[in-house]
Formats: structure tokens, C-alpha cells, sequence
């Protein structure tokens, strides 16, 4: 099963974050019939996501993450709220390339390594905070790493891994991140790196060990104080009300002519897929309530 285990060691000097998200990402996988490629990318970023949005303080609070690059997968979006809650997809999630072999993807030249990570986090304040980074190499643990490190002043050691089997499922997915405190003593981090180096093969620990198992096993025996465990979830928000906007969206002429030559106005949720149908009634009742809003 799905979780995220944190805890924090060293007597609260660093934040340790386990998280297993297969089911996640076999999700996203039979909402979208995503290719192997397509699959290892966008499971990283939901994964990524999930634990970001498990450290968001308030309910309300929600973020997205875009990468963005000349990568063959085109834009990768994800949105996310408070509780580990994500919901995402790819701009073109047929796309292939040879693969690396061991079940890893291409994901450099899928992903790209010229682009950005945007972060956006709705806090309930007057203005979101933006995070932008640029990718270092497209494997997307590196640059969420260096994300992390360079645009939330958090130095940051990220060890990430989605594995696609033969039949094109998620076999494993998830990671550990591990975050020291500002002013951490130096003789903790070098306890800390030496951890680290086991997570190289995060893939291989994963497929053996429960993200419980890892905090206790590499770092249980020091001074170790543990959260609530939270099960990540793909969770879709879409409603009736919010895909009508899409009619708005399309202008009042432009709606109105598609009705003509369709009968009726489908829209496709990009998160989930769901179909919303629309037909006259539906339209000039929108356009209806638009009116009386303004
Ligand atoms: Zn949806």
C-alpha cells in the first residue's frame, strides 16, 4: 500500500520523508493510458508532489508544479492539494523512445534539460509564492533536488524512482528525501551523507523495504521522532460547474456555433479524463448564469 513516513532525527536536526506512491502512479496510468515514457515522468512529478503537498500546513492550502521543456513529452502538469491529494498528465502521453534498459526511460531526452520547474503554492495569502528553477539534467530527481535546495534554501538530498514493468504498469514508484536543518553540526551531516549513499539504488530498497521499514531500519536507532503516516491519493476535483467554464472560455459566438454544427459541447477533463456534456439547455442556461453574475 501507498504512504509517506516523516520523521524527524538527530534530535530535530534533519527531516527524513519515505514515500511509496505505486498505486498512485498506476492510477494515472489507467486514467490516461500513459506510455512506459510517459509514465516514469509523470509518476515522478505526482511523487514529488505528493510529498510537497503532505508538508502543506493548512487544508486549504494547494499547489502545481509545471515542467516545462523541448522534451518529446511536451509539458508535464500536476496540482495538488493539502494531504498528499495530486492530479496530473502530459502533453503527449504516447510518446516513446528507446529505453535505457533495467526499466528506466529516456527520460533526458523525453523530459528535456533546458526547461524549468515552476512551483506555485496557494498559502491563503494575498499572493502565491512562485518557485522557478531551471532542469539540470531531466531526470527529474536531480532537478527537484536542486529545486528544492536553490529556490526553497533547503539543501536537499532526493532519491527518486518510478519503474515500468513489460506490460507498461508502475512496478515501484517513490522515494526518500532528506532535508538537515539550517546549522546543522557538520559531524551529523556527514552521518547523514553516509545514509544517504544506501538510496543510491532507491528502485532496489523500495521493492524490499515499506517507507516505514526505511526510516526504521537506516535511521531508527538515532534520536528519531515519528509523524503520522499519510496514504497519497490521485483525486481529481473536477465538477460540472467548473468544466462550464470551458464553454465561457470559448466565447459566446464560438459556443454558440459548435452546438449548431455538434448538437452538443464536449469537455475532457485533462486530469482525469471524465467527458462533461453540454447540450442547448445546458448552454444557454452558462450563459445564462454568466449574465446575471456581471
Ligand atoms: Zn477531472
Amino acid at each position: 500500500m501507498d504512504s509517506i513516513e516523516k520523521a524527524l532525527v538527530f534530535d530535530g536536526q534533519v527531516k527524513v520523508v519515505a514515500f511509496k506512491t505505486t498505486d498512485l502512479v498506476n492510477e494515472a496510468i489507467r486514467l490516461h493510458s500513459l506510455s512506459p515514457l510517459a509514465a516514469e515522468a509523470l509518476g515522478k512529478v505526482l511523487s514529488v508532489a505528493a510529498y510537497m503537498s503532505n508538508e502543506l500546513k493548512g487544508e486549504k492550502e494547494k499547489l502545481s508544479i509545471q515542467v516545462t521543456d523541448k522534451g518529446v513529452l511536451g509539458s508535464i502538469i500536476v496540482a495538488a492539494d493539502s494531504g498528499a491529494k495530486v492530479r496530473g498528465y502530459v502533453e503527449h502521453k504516447d510518446a516513446t523512445l528507446p529505453p535505457l534498459g533495467n526499466g528506466k526511460q529516456d527520460l533526458f531526452k523525453g523530459v528535456g534539460s533546458e526547461g524549468f520547474i515552476t512551483v506555485i503554492k496557494d498559502l491563503g495569502l494575498k499572493e502565491p509564492y512562485v518557485g522557478k528553477t531551471e532542469l539540470v539534467r531531466g531526470n527529474l530527481e536531480e532537478d527537484f533536488a536542486w529545486y528544492f535546495t536553490r529556490s526553497e534554501g533547503a539543501p536537499t538530498a532526493l532519491a527518486l524512482n518510478v519503474t515500468i514493468g513489460e506490460d507498461g504498469s508502475c512496478l515501484s514508484a517513490g522515494g526518500v528525501i532528506v532535508q538537515p536543518m539550517p546549522n546543522c553540526p557538520d559531524h551529523i551531516l556527514v552521518v547523514v551523507e553516509d545514509i544517504v549513499s544506501n538510496f543510491a539504488d532507491i528502485g532496489e530498497v523500495l521493492r524490499v523495504k515499506s517507507p516505514a521499514d526505511i526510516l526504521k531500519d537506516y535511521f531508527g536507532h538515532f534520536q528519531i521522532e515519528y509523524f503520522p503516516p499519510t496514504v497519497p491519493e490521485y483525486r481529481c476535483k473536477c465538477s460540472v460547474e467548473q468544466m462550464s467554464n470551458a464553454v465561457i472560455t470559448l466565447g459566446r459566438g464560438d459556443s454558440v456555433n459548435l452546438l449548431m454544427e455538434r448538437g452538443e459541447i464536449e469537455v475532457i477533463c485533462h486530469f482525469c479524463g471524465k467527458r462533461y456534456v453540454f447540450g442547448k439547455e445546458d448552454v444557454v442556461n452558462i450563459w445564462r448564469r454568466y449574465d446575471h453574475k456581471l
